[in-house]
């Protein structure tokens, strides 16, 4: 019986071409990929400054390895807030111009611990249908009624603010939308926030280290003010090149996290040596201009060449370009074509895109040359004449 439905389930996710195969990488993350003992040019990561292999940072990693250890033998509420830890928190409030910041192990676990400590069943949440899941997750886990709202709407969101009888209120929403890879119109989430007194909820996983004055992110980019309603949360393994993840904001909703959020407080603290990693990745962040610069310059380029094409680029001005397939039979298909032309990039399908609307999610690091992305354009160009 429990055998039966996880055998039909498997057959069935096969079927509907949703099944996911992971590819072991024989190297590190960067352009070039070692799979089955073949080079490959991946455009697959988050690494969009190129700072996963940086001999700098994996110098600062050794070195606190030597110091710290590996290990930080407990939740940080117990005996593993090290140093490195404090130091990361510190430098990352300050960097954001935020009261105070607190440091977890991963973005879905800082997802996980804010709306679930800040609100509950007599309250709402606002979200942009296009969160990411571990969003998602949160509004479910927080039992507060979860009100979602068309992508962008802020018509919509203002008439369901208007309409709710909630207790508190608190607007959710991807800075960059991670399968997309547009923006949120953060300064009118920002004024409906005020307007209908609401905490305003800001995932910036694709925004830290990329956008705004020194890679500061997307509150930053759009100069929303340091308001106690805004809380930041930002990711530290995708732009930062390391793993973990920072929530920033108003003083007394961090030590509201750190008293009572149970992602926060029961799991283990994160290596030190990441923590230590992650203070020199802020440093190259911040003096990252020329990786910045040179990131939106492959983005041009990409997007002239793939000018053409039968299928569409969204309009995205950040490193996630998405090829919009349709079927994701066709996404699948389209994708392993290129792969068996040396170009690596993922199918994106349901339940990551709505039905309809598989993709090819092509992302750029500034680790990339301009001749990786006219590799990739002479590929596709390709495999469109022999469709
Ligand atoms: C990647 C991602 C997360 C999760 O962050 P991890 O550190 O990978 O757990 C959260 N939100 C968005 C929008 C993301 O893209």
């Amino acid at each position: 019986m429990i055998w039966g439905e996880l055998e039909t389930g498997l057959a069935g996710l096969a079927a509907d071409g949703v099944l996911r195969r992971r590819r072991v990488l024989d190297g590190p993350c960067g352009p070039d990929a070692v799979i089955d003992g073949r080079r490959v040019l991946a455009f697959c990561s988050n690494d969009y400054l190129g700072l996963a292999n940086h001999p700098t940072l994996v110098a600062a990693a050794r070195d606190a390895a030597e110091r710290w250890g590996v290990g930080s033998g407990a939740s940080h509420a117990v005996s593993g807030h090290l140093r490195p830890h404090e130091e990361i928190e510190q430098r990352l409030a300050a960097f954001v111009g935020r009261e105070r910041a607190l440091y977890f192990t991963t973005g879905y676990m800082a997802n996980l611990a804010i709306a679930p400590a800040l609100v509950d069943r007599r309250d709402a949440i606002f979200a942009d249908r296009l969160n990411h899941a571990s969003l998602i997750d949160a509004a479910l886990l927080s039992r507060a009624e979860h009100i979602r709202f068309p992508h962008g709407d802020m018509e919509a969101l203002a008439r369901r603010l208007e309409q709710s009888g909630a207790r508190r209120k608190l607007i959710l929403t991807d800075a960059v939308f991670s399968m997309d890879g547009d923006l949120a119109p953060l300064p009118a989430l920002f004024e409906l926030a005020e307007r209908f007194d609401a905490w305003l909820v800001v995932d910036d996983a694709h925004g830290f280290g990329v956008l705004g004055p020194g890679g500061r992110g997307s509150a930053a980019h759009f100069e929303l003010p340091p308001s106690p309603r805004l809380i930041l949360m930002g990711t530290l393994g995708k732009a930062a090149g390391v793993s973990g993840a920072f929530v920033a904001g108003d003083q007394r909703v961090i030590e509201w996290l750190l008293q009572r959020a149970r992602s926060y407080m029961f799991t283990t603290a994160s290596s030190p040596l990441l923590a230590a990693a992650l203070l020199v990745s802020l440093d190259l962040i911040e003096r990252g201009e020329e990786r910045r610069a040179r990131l939106r310059q492959l983005i041009g380029r990409l997007r002239e060449g793939l000018d053409g094409l039968p299928w569409r680029l969204s309009p995205s001005p950040t490193a996630i370009q998405p090829l919009m397939v349709g079927s994701n039979e066709a996404a699948v298909r389209l994708s392993e074509r290129l792969f068996a032309r040396g170009v690596w990039v993922p199918a994106i399908r349901p339940p990551t895109v709505p039905a309809g609307t598989a993709r090819l999610r092509i992302s750029l690091s500034a680790a990339h040359a301009d001749a990786h992305i006219d590799t990739l354009v002479a590929a596709l160009h390709d495999c469109a004449r022999r469709d």
